[in-house]
């Protein structure tokens, strides 16, 4: 039988994980060390992307999420009462044209749900706390409450352990980066007098510091508020009427609070770790990368490195494929991605803490200027929604066709058809134009046997199982579509 894969930490991007190696049958153990999980709503947004990928599991996952959260389409930018830019989502080709406000416990919630549904329950209590790997897999020691230890033995560990991973730092992986020197104060609060729609996000841009009003559902609001200069100290949370007089003195005035769900403080690490993968053990979210909160990519980000990494992973599992560069291309992908996110975030942070008078004045006049401008709100959107991510330099990359899309594109889902990826076992999807014409033999169990039109461009496109472009090349031309496929098969079997 298999031996199951570890994964380390049931917050989002661990309850991902389970969920998508679950749906491709792979057997998961899923290990938390926390006794009960925390009600803090922590992360607030679930970006279009992310529900894009999660709908492929076929379970309703994303339609319940939706159900549950609070959908913005629109980010305001003030500062003083001068209005800056107004961004609307209205031009990503999406089912999900918004930002989904959902507190992090309630994505949590949603996901541990569907994972149940799938027979696994994550295992809390239990504390990864030692490994050694070898070259058929990895045994670990897992502490459990009362203080009882486990040896046990897995092919594969996936870390998804945090900020503070302890898999990152046995495996000795240097997390690079800085910490800023600023503190930042947060929290939900129910308060009266928002000045905008719930359907709107505001932020203001002020000589003390930003501050954020994130609508969570009509009268709930996340407000996150920069406090200036760190101390040294460790960052400490305003207190209730220190949160009020922050409103008070950067936001339109009138707003009331009413009571705090709860507050807290952070401070703002920007860092990557240097390899995602090390053998038989790959790391993700913020094992692998953590960063501003500015733009709200975080849990997003890690979500779609577990998303990234399963389909390999089943395939691999699974006996389906048994080629090194599926495996390896997991770290040249995300490591990318997240480096993009953590440079487009810290642009935004620091945008929006300029203290210099003359130096906010030039920003102000300028971004009212380039933010009006619509391929830059169209930039924007695409990289806030995380539906312009894309795997330009990945190695699974085959020839791009001159007419279509480049390899490594995002293909967005279409209405009305089964999204790439759906199913139990990852299989690409083939689309093909008018005069494709038909494949010279059997394609065999890696792609999926119904080939789907392609009356846009014309030409013979072979998606991934995560959505993204893996080749294209004009109609008739089976032959490099065949050859990318072989590839990708165990030695010694042809196509099924
Ligand atoms: C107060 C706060 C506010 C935040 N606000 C935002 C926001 O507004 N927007 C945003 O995008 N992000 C925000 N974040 C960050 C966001 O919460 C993270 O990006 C997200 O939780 C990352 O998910 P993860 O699954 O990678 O890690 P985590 O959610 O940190 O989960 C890691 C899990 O691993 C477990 N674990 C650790 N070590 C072990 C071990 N040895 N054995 C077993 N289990 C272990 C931990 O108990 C934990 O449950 C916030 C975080 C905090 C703390």
């Amino acid at each position: 039988m298999t031996e199951p894969v570890l994964i380390v930490g049931a917050g989002p991007v661990g309850l991902t994980m389970a969920l998508e190696l679950a749906r491709y049958r792979v057997p998961v153990r899923l290990v938390d060390q926390m006794t009960e999980r925390a009600y803090t709503s922590r992360a607030v947004a679930l970006w279009p992307r992310t529900l894009e990928l999660l709908e492929r599991a076929g379970d309703g996952v994303s339609a319940e999420l939706v159900s549950r959260g609070n959908k913005v389409t629109v980010a305001n930018i003030i500062a003083g009462a001068e209005p800056i830019a107004r961004i609307e989502l209205k031009d990503v080709v999406t089912p999900y044209p918004f930002a989904l406000m959902l507190p992090q416990s309630g994505t949590e919630g949603v996901l541990g749900r569907h994972l149940a549904e799938r027979g696994v329950r994550p295992e809390l209590g239990v504390r990864l706390v030692d490994f050694t790997q070898d070259e058929e897999g990895i045994t670990a020691t897992l502490r459990h409450p009362g203080g009882s230890e486990e040896t046990a033995r897995f092919g594969w560990m996936v870390a998804c352990d945090g900020a503070h991973s302890v898999v990152r730092h046995r495996l000795g992986l240097a997390f690079e980066g800085d910490t800023r020197g600023d503190d930042w104060g947060q929290g939900d609060f129910h308060m009266t007098g928002v000045p905008f729609p719930v359907n709107e996000l505001a932020t203001y841009w002020h000589e003390e510091g930003p501050l954020v009003l994130f609508p969570m559902a009509p009268g709930r609001y996340r407000l996150i508020a920069g406090l200036g200069s760190s101390t040294g100290a460790p960052p400490a949370a305003p207190s209730f009427e220190a949160f009020q007089a922050i409103l008070d003195r950067r936001g339109p005035g009138g707003i009331v609070l009413q009571d705090a769900v709860w507050t807290s403080a952070f401070r703002i690490n920007e860092r990557q770790v240097e390899r995602y993968r090390s053998d038989r053990v790959f790391l993700a979210g913020d094992a692998a990368h953590v960063h501003s909160p500015a733009g709200g990519q975080g849990m997003n980000t890690g979500m779609q490195d577990a998303i990234n990494l399963a389909w390999k992973l089943a395939l691999v599992i699974r006996g389906l494929s048994t080629a090194p560069a599926l495996l390896d291309s997991y770290d040249p992908e995300r490591r990318a991605v997240g480096a993009g996110v953590i440079a487009a975030s810290g642009r935004l942070t620091r945008m929006a803490t300029i203290q210099n008078t003359l130096a906010r004045r030039i920003r102000n006049a300028l971004m009212q200027f380039v933010l009006g401008l619509a391929p830059v709100q169209h930039a924007l959107e695409g990289s806030l929604t995380e539906t312009s991510t894309r795997y330009d330099d990945s190695p699974l990359n085959g020839v791009s066709w001159e007419a279509g899309p480049r390899a490594g594109s995002r293909m967005p889902p279409i209405e009305g058809e089964a999204p790439y990826g759906a199913g139990d076992t990852p299989r690409f999807t083939l689309r093909a134009g008018a005069w494709a014409g038909e494949p010279p033999g059997p394609l065999g169990d890696l792609v999926d046997p119904v080939i789907r039109a392609n009356p846009v461009d014309g030409g013979i496109e072979l998606v991934r199982p995560d959505g993204y472009l893996a080749i294209s090349v004009a109609d008739g031309e089976w032959e490099p579509i065949l050859g990318y496929l072989n590839h990708f098969r165990p030695a010694g079997t042809g196509p099924a």
